[in-house]
């Protein structure tokens, strides 16, 4: 084994499970470093609280004098939870979180000074945040970007910093971050679907989007991770052989958790829990090393905001434990890649999920026309969904048969498909009092009401209806949630306005009852939607052709993905709904571009590194050991010398010839880069990256994998799959 190696390992193997005494019970610190309505009634005035719940409910605005209230009482509590500094929290389009920490103390002359925190610090701050990416929209108007609090989401203390969760936008108002658009979706969604609940009810006043994700990732000791400059510059290793033993057997999904990651989950949970985060679940995950993590769901900003938040605090616990937390969605080839599902549903402030069937055919007319609302919305807009969790990342994963394909589809199960069907045929116009009266007891009256046990899980759909829910499975493990929740809420909106629009038009003009309008436009949905349907298995070769046959799209790479954002649909469709104006929504992809870019040049600049600098070295001495071998077998056979030497001239002309393919394909690469670089319009130079530069790196990695079967143990050295992914 090489020194590098030896040493990494050796280190790696000090690293014991630090043990947590846990003896509060989780519910007594739950939310207790978090700025919430209990906290808010024992800090702020009567009044400064109501204020903050109207926002937050009603999204009305705080005026300025009580803003000082509000921002006193939360310093006054940070403080006394020992914090010093505070910071606006804020997710811009890097995909991390940002902050920039100010000090409470301020002095005041004299050789004195205080702690304070004014209600402008609390409400806007302008952070000279110029290096974000903005996609040229603080180009062409102001360059200044400021961050604005959002009341919809709680302040929390993270170490001794007050964090104060907020937009990102620029000085014309234009998003520069993923919270703003998310929160115009959210609100989009909710006006939509109060007004179509009022069909049904008219006390429903608002509606909320649910989030709960899974997070899937890996945790690999520090030490060995910090070994392979792969890991370290991208984020997932981009050579190395498979292991003799990989994930075949499935002996580590369910099973039990080894020790050391045990001691990280239970430290992380406590953070979670002081956090406010409601994790509730951990286990194995398919791959060695690999876990999941997963809470209670929530509104869906707010889980959004938890999500950007566990991410950064796993992090962070890992460098505690001495591990790393890897989120790419891809990091090891071989083995099962991660995923984030995003659970999402809708609810009323009376109390009901609107896509869990209810208990009289009533609420499950209602149920079902949520639920073909939001078939009908992927439908139209599959292209469109699949663009909200492209990433150069996620192309590893999307239909690498571990994970749902980029092929976009809804599994609906069996039962719903026959209720489907049986709604497919009802008559054209109004309705018999017979056939409401069957309808109403054979086919929405017999929805059970725990579909919950009863929906086949079918894990390979991208999109899957779960009893009370629609998961949406394609999503990426690195991806911030806020780009699926988006473009979700902001279909699911467009479609219920003109639902509305529809079953109105119905009632107005052909003088139909609203069940009868109801059930007439949804008829004409489930006729629509049908192309999106599929319940068999979405790994499948025949799936693709068949996909392929109904016109659905399968947008295999990034740069063909992202396109759908700027289609002239999807211009009109965010702008009408105010989600985002045609300049936000062009920065947003030119930013992603950029990015996807970006990436795949890194990618390209370490492995051209790692082949021709660590791997093509090594080889060459263990060939030269294999030469001096070869020498001394001549000295000692003389002409008779091939007889012994056989297989390592062999071998020496293997590893030439790996060491030739490996250097003329790296000189490819770089002149591939360098011919790309060149290219000004971004689509281009994204495809170019896409289709001719990537595709050198699996012939870069071929050679280098087979060398490392061929080299000696002892001299190579990258940290191998094997001691990455079975070291605990
Ligand atoms: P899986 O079998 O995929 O692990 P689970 O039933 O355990 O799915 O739920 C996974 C996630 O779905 C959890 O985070 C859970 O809180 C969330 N979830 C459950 N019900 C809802 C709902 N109505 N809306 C949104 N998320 C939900
Ligand atoms: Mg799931």
């Amino acid at each position: 084994m090489s020194t590098l190696r030896f040493h990494a390992i050796k280190e790696s193997l000090k690293h014991k499970p630090i043990h947590i005494e846990e003896n509060e019970r989780r519910s007594a610190i739950f939310g207790s470093n978090v700025f919430n309505e209990a906290t808010m009634r024992q800090y702020l005035t009567k009044e400064a609280y109501n204020s903050v719940m109207d926002a937050n409910q009603n999204g009305s605005k705080i005026d300025r004098i009580v803003a000082d209230h509000i921002s006193t009482g939360m310093k006054e509590w940070a403080i006394a939870k020992g914090a010093t500094h505070y910071t606006h929290w804020f997710q811009p389009l890097t995909g991390a979180t940002a902050e920039k920490h100010d000090a409470f103390f301020e002095t005041i002359g004299n050789g004195l000074s205080i702690e304070k925190f004014a209600g402008n610090q609390l409400v806007q701050q302008e952070p000279d945040a110029s290096s974000f990416p903005h996609g040229g929209i603080r180009n062409t108007f102001e360059a200044r970007g400021y961050t604005a609090w959002d009341p919809t989401s709680p302040a929390f203390i993270y170490g001794t910093t007050l964090c104060i969760p907020t937009v990102f936008v620029a000085y014309t108002g234009e998003a520069l971050d993923y919270k703003t658009p998310l929160l115009r979706a959210l609100q989009a969604i909710d006006s939509a679907a109060v007004a179509v609940c009022k069909y049904f009810d008219k006390n429903v006043k608002k509606v909320n989007a649910s989030l709960g994700w899974e997070q899937e990732y890996f945790l690999i000791d520090s030490t060995l991770a910090d070994s392979r400059p792969d890991i370290v510059l991208t984020g997932r290793t981009l050579l190395g052989h498979s292991p003799a033993k990989g994930q075949q057997l499935d002996d580590h999904y369910f099973g039990s958790i080894p020790n050391r990651a045990l001691a990280y989950m239970r430290d992380l949970e406590t953070e979670c829990m002081l956090l406010g985060i409601p994790v509730k679940t951990r286990h194995n995950e398919v791959a060695p090393n690999q876990f999941e993590l997963a809470p209670i769901y929530d509104e869906a900003n707010l889980a959004v905001d938890h999500n950007s938040l566990l991410m950064d605090v796993m992090g962070k616990i890992a460098d505690r434990h001495n591990f790393k937390v890897l989120f790419h969605e891809k990091p090891f080839a071989g083995v099962n890649g991660s995923g984030k599902h995003n659970n999402w549903s809708l609810s009323t402030d009376t109390g009901v999920n609107l896509l869990g069937p209810g208990k009289t055919p009533m609420s499950n007319l209602q149920f079902l026309t949520f639920f073909i609302n939001t078939i009908k919305a992927v439908n139209d807009n599959e292209e469109l969904l699949r663009a909200a969790i492209a990433s150069a990342s996620n192309d590893h994963r999307l239909g690498a048969n571990e994970a749902p394909p980029a092929i976009i589809s809804v599994f609906i199960g069996e039962q719903l498909t026959r209720v489907l069907n049986e709604l497919e045929n009802v008559t054209n116009g109004k309705l018999s009092p017979e056939e409401k009266t069957d309808l109403k007891l054979n086919v929405v009256g017999k929805i059970p009401d725990v579909l919950l046990d009863n929906t086949d899980r079918n894990r390979t759909s991208p999109f899957a209806f779960t009893g009370n829910k629609f998961e949406f499975r394609a999503v990426g493990s690195k991806a911030n949630c806020a780009s699926a929740m988006t473009v979700l809420n902001s279909i699911v909106a467009r479609q219920l306005i003109d639902f509305k629009v529809e079953v109105d038009a119905l009632i107005d003009k052909k003088d139909m009852k609203k069940d009868d309008a109801v059930f007439n436009v949804l008829r004409e949905y489930i006729k629509k939607s049908k192309n999106i349907l599929f319940e068999g298995n979405g790994y499948g070769e025949a799936w693709h052709k068949e996909a392929k046959k109904r016109g659905l799209s399968n947008n295999k790479t990034t740069p063909e993905a992202l396109k759908a954002k700027i289609s002239k649909k999807a211009l009109a469709l965010f702008e009408d709904l105010g989600v985002m104006n045609k300049i936000e929504s062009k920065a947003r992809y030119e930013i992603e571009m950029e990015e996807y870019v970006l990436r795949i040049q890194i990618e390209g600049r370490v492995l051209g590194d790692i082949a021709r600098n660590h791997v093509v070295p090594t080889a060459v001495r263990y060939q030269n050991i294999l030469i001096e071998n070869v020498k001394g077998l001549k000295e000692i056979y003389g002409t008779n010398f091939k007889k012994f030497a056989k297989e390592q001239l062999n071998l020496i002309e293997e590893i030439s010839g790996h060491i030739e393919s490996i250097n003329s394909n790296v000189t490819k690469l770089i002149n591939e880069r360098k011919k790309a670089n060149l290219v000004e319009d971004i689509e281009e130079k994204a495809l170019d990256y896409c289709h001719k530069v990537k595709p050198i790196f699996d012939d870069i990695r071929y050679h280098c994998d087979k060398l490392e079967l061929l080299v000696d143990d002892e001299l190579w050295p990258l940290t191998k799959y094997r001691e990455l992914l079975f070291t605990r």
